[in-house]
């Protein structure tokens, strides 16, 4: 049988980036509500996450960030 936090930490990155089916992220979920250990994880990933963009946002020089908007496709 397959380990449930193996399954789970295969499912992380997908789930942090929000791009998991319904399905997936109740799995992800209802694993996550049983098991300390991978909610540590996610939770830990996850301020990461947070820490990475502010610091990208921080560092990044006005022009480049300038030139990004520019490349940037309106939506609407
Ligand atoms: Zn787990």
């Amino acid at each position: 049988m397959k380990d449930p936090c193996a399954h789970c930490e295969e499912m992380m990155q997908p789930y942090l980036d929000r791009v998991l089916t319904d399905e997936e992220m109740s799995e992800a979920e209802a694993h996550l509500d049983e098991c300390e250990q991978c909610r540590r994880r996610y939770r830990f990933e996850e301020s990461l996450r947070i820490y990475v963009r502010q610091a990208v946002d921080e560092q990044m020089p006005p022009e480049l960030k300038e030139k990004l908007a520019a490349l940037r496709i309106p939506l609407d």
